[in-house]
C-alpha cells in the first residue's frame, strides 16, 4: 500500500526534536500567545521574505482576519479562483462580502489573469488568488492589475508553503497572505494551525487585534473581534518543522522528477504544468485523465492511495448552489471531473513513486488500448 501522503513517517524522522517542543511546553506554564508563538512569527516571517507574521489558528482564519483587516465586508465583491478549495470562497462570505469567481488556466490550475480584468467592478476590493497545489500564481500580472484598479492582492498561500516566484520567497510579496498549517499541509502542525505575512503595519496590527477579541490593551476591546489565537504547543512544533521544510520540498521535487520520467507521453496521462518564473513546493501532483473516477478505484483497489482535489467545485457546494447554475465554470467543472491527485510528500521513497508510476501506465494503458482516444490526445 503507498499512502497518498505519509504524515507519520514525517514525525517519526524529527520525532525526537518535537519530544523536546513538548517537554518545553509542558514546563513552560505558558499555552497561547506566548514566547514560541512570537518566535516562530519572527522566523517564519523572516522565511517568507516579509515584514510580519500573524500566527492565528486555521487557514480559513488566516484568510478571514486578512480580508477583515483590509477594510473588505458587506456590498463588496472578492474576486477568486472557480477551482479554488471551498476556504478561500467561505472566508470572503464570513466577511459579508460576494465571491466573485473567474476560471483557471487549465495547463496551471491557477486563476487566470487575462479574465480578471473583466470581472472587476466599483464594488471590487482584491484580489484572493490562491496558490493551488504548490504553484505560485503570476504574482506580477494580478499585481499589475490590482494596483491600476486600486484593490487589493491578498494570496491563499495554504498549499505553498516555501515555494518560490522569480526566486523570491511567496508569502512576501503580495498585500496579504494567507497561510495554512494543516497537519497535511507543507508546513503542518500537529493540530490546527496559520498565519498571515504582510509587509504593512497596519495591517499586521489589525490582525492582532481581530485575532485575539479585539484587544490591544487588556480589558479594552477596540474591535469585535474573534478569538483565533494560535497555541504555544503548534507555534513551537511549526519552529521545529520550519528547519526542515525545504530539505522536504526538495524531497517533493525529486518524485516529480520521477513522475515525470516515467509518466511523460503516455496517452490518456495529462501531467502538471509548471512556469519558467515558479517554483512549486508540489503539495499536490495532480494530474488529469479521462474517466477519472473508474482510474481511482482501480488505483485505490491496486493499493496506491488516490485522491480528488476537488470533486465538487466550490460553485456547485451546497452553501453557494443557489448563487450560481451548475454549469456556469465549465472549466472547473472539468478540471473536478478529470484531476486526480496521486501520492506525493516528503517520506515518498523512490521505488514507491516507480510503483506508482507504473501501477498508473498499466491501468491506463489498459484502458486505452489502442493509444488511447483522440479525446485524451487533444486534451493533452
Ligand atoms: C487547507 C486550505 C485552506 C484552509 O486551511 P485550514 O487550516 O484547513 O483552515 C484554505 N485554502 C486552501 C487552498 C487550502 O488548501
Amino acid at each position: 500500500m503507498v499512502p497518498l501522503l505519509d504524515l507519520a513517517a514525517t514525525t517519526a524522522e524529527i520525532r525526537e526534536e518535537l519530544e523536546d517542543v513538548y517537554a518545553r511546553f509542558l514546563s513552560s506554564g505558558q499555552y497561547v500567545l506566548g514566547s514560541e508563538v512570537e518566535a516562530f512569527e519572527t522566523e517564519y516571517a523572516s522565511y517568507c521574505e516579509s515584514n510580519y507574521c500573524i500566527g492565528v489558528s486555521s487557514g480559513l482564519d488566516a484568510l478571514h482576519l486578512a480580508l477583515r483587516a483590509a477594510g473588505i465586508g458587506r456590498n463588496d465583491e472578492v474576486i477568486v479562483a472557480s477551482n479554488t478549495y471551498i476556504a478561500t470562497w467561505l472566508a470572503v462570505t464570513h466577511t459579508g462580502a460576494t465571491v466573485v469567481p473567474v476560471e483557471p488556466d487549465p495547463a496551471t490550475h491557477n486563476i487566470d489573469p487575462d479574465l480578471i480584468a473583466e470581472k472587476i467592478t466599483h464594488r471590487t476590493k482584491a484580489v484572493l488568488a490562491t496558490n493551488l497545489y504548490g504553484l505560485p500564481v503570476d504574482y506580477n500580472e494580478i499585481h499589475t492589475i490590482c494596483e491600476a484598479a486600486d484593490i487589493r492582492f491578498v494570496v491563499d498561500n495554504a498549499q505553498a508553503s516555501g515555494a518560490k516566484y522569480r526566486n523570491r520567497a511567496v508569502g512576501g510579496l503580495a498585500s496579504l497572505e494567507c497561510h495554512s498549517f494543516y497537519p497535511s499541509k507543507n508546513l503542518g502542525a500537529l493540530g490546527e494551525a496559520g498565519a498571515v505575512t504582510t509587509c504593512d503595519q497596519k495591517l499586521a496590527n489589525q490582525i492582532r487585534l481581530l485575532r485575539n477579541y479585539g484587544s490591544r490593551e487588556r480589558y479594552y476591546h477596540e474591535a469585535a473581534g474573534f478569538n483565533n489565537r494560535l497555541d504555544e504547543l503548534q507555534a513551537g512544533i511549526l519552529r521545529v518543522k520550519l528547519r526542515h521544510l525545504d530539505k522536504w520540498n526538495t524531497r517533493r521535487k525529486a518524485v516529480v522528477s520521477l513522475y515525470e520520467s516515467d509518466l511523460q507521453n503516455v496517452t490518456g496521462i495529462i501531467l502538471p504544468r509548471t512556469r519558467p518564473y515558479a517554483e512549486s513546493a508540489w503539495h499536490q501532483y495532480v494530474i488529469r485523465v479521462t474517466d477519472r473516477d473508474r482510474r481511482l478505484e482501480q488505483l485505490n483497489d491496486a493499493g496506491i492511495g488516490c485522491l480528488v482535489h476537488y470533486p465538487i467545485p466550490p460553485h456547485r457546494s451546497g452553501v453557494y448552489e443557489s448563487m450560481f447554475s451548475a454549469n456556469q465554470f465549465p472549466i472547473a467543472n472539468e478540471l473536478a471531473n478529470s484531476v486526480l491527485s496521486i501520492p506525493m510528500g516528503p517520506h515518498l521513497s523512490s521505488s514507491d513513486a516507480k510503483l506508482v508510476a507504473a501501477t498508473l501506465k498499466r491501468i491506463v494503458r489498459q484502458s486505452n488500448p489502442e493509444g488511447g482516444s483522440a479525446e485524451s490526445r487533444n486534451a493533452a
